[in-house]
């Protein structure tokens, strides 16, 4: 088992807006990220994403609880402990190219070395290191504003590779770049990462960023920890509507249980050919992927095309369903015309409550602070 490299335990933290009024935006968050472990904070925007990073960093104090680096306390607000960013053993990259215009590439990158009074002979190894491994060199005398995004990004990750850090934390690095840049990014921090083999605690909103990179991912919603686990098993069994919604393209139909038979709202004559879930509740939102349905012409739910797009890698069917409509993708070679009728099979369905409407209305509150 590998070792925990962080550690937190019931972190909250509370702001007191003058307007908008209390904001707990990290609610009692816990959890562990092992020694060389890629690991996502993933979320919508004011989830708590950035909060939980900065109070890992040492740059925000804690409401509740406790963080442990390398299996040291460095955060607590019980016994009131403290340590500062610099003592942490940190890199970080933040979302803004934090990067100083007025110091070239090799003074940006020296930085963090010449706070810490490393040795000149010494500076100049590790920042020509450092720079060779982000594709820099060349660049020691440029001054940053003559660089692309791509390379000023570079820069930041080169300084916080500069003193070997055990842990890198990093706040949506690649959201200022071009999408193709964001790929080849993507697989130099994974290049990186092997290489020096520090452990990464990855923040982001892109799901797909944070698939690739990840070996487990947290999914955070207004300030809660919803669910921790490997992409594969958070995109096969989300855990809640919001996870599901989150990963990859969902379809949620409202439904209805009534005696052991499931039926879509607003069609109580022809049940779905599908059994109860264990738990069912007479209301519940059924959810699957588009890619996930099967349309056929034999058994299943009895309907008609609405409408067909043909898309390059799959056909896209919109088709009735009790009131509601369902967005079915097949591969090409199932094909039904406009206005065919057709059945539908949902294959392994997950079963959810359904959500409160309050919910919506706190996550764009959130946005707003
Ligand atoms: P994310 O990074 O996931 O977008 P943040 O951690 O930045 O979310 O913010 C979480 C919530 O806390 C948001 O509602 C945000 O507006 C609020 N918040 C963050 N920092 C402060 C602050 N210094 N004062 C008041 N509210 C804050
Ligand atoms: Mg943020």
């Amino acid at each position: 088992m590998a070792q925990v490299q962080v550690k937190l335990e019931h972190v909250t933290k509370r702001f007191v807006t003058k307007t908008l009024g209390d904001i707990v935006a990290v609610d009692d968050f816990n959890f562990e990220v092992y020694e060389g472990e890629c690991f996502s904070i993933l979320g919508p925007s004011g989830c708590g994403k950035t909060t939980a990073l900065r109070m890992i960093a040492g740059f925000e104090d804690l409401t509740e609880g406790e963080i442990h680096l390398g299996g040291r306390p460095v955060s607590s607000s019980k016994r009131n402990l403290y340590v500062p960013p610099e003592e942490r053993d940190l890199g970080m990259v933040f979302q803004a190219f934090a990067v100083w215009p007025h110091k070239n590439v090799f003074e940006n990158v020296a930085y963090p070395l010449r706070i810490k009074k490393v040795q000149r002979s010494e500076i100049e190894r590790r920042v020509k290191e450092a720079l060779h491994h982000t594709s820099l060199t060349g660049l020691e005398k440029t001054y940053p504003s003559d660089l692309s995004g791509g390379q000023q990004q570079r820069i930041a990750l080169a300084r916080s590779i500069v003193t070997n850090p055990k842990v890198m934390l990093l706040d949506e690095p690649l959201s200022n770049l071009d999408p193709h840049l964001r790929e080849t990014m993507r697989f130099e921090l994974k290049e990186l990462q092997s290489k020096f083999g520090f452990t990464i605690i990855f923040v982001t909103h892109d799901q797909s960023e944070a698939m690739a990179l990840s070996d487990r991912m947290l999914v955070a919603d207004m300030g809660k920890i919803m669910q921790i686990d490997t992409p594969e098993n958070l995109y096969n069994r989300p855990i809640n509507r919001f996870v599901h919604s989150f990963l990859g393209e969902s379809t949620f139909l409202n439904v209805v249980i009534k005696d052991g038979k499931v039926y879509a709202k607003g069609d109580m004559e022809h049940p779905l050919d599908l059994e109860a879930p264990p738990n069912a509740e007479p209301e519940m939102i059924m959810a699957t992927r588009p890619n996930a349905i099967e349309l056929t012409a034999e058994k299943g739910y009895r309907t008609h095309v609405q409408t067909r797009i043909f898309l390059t890698d799959r056909t896209e069917y919109v088709v009735p369903i009790g009131d509601q409509t369902l967005k079915v993708q097949t591969p090409h070679r199932i094909t039904f015309s406009q206005g065919e009728s057709c059945s539908v099979r949902f294959v392994e369905p997950m079963w959810y409550p359904v959500e409160d409407a309050d919910a919506e209305k706190e996550r764009q509150r959130r946005q707003l602070i």
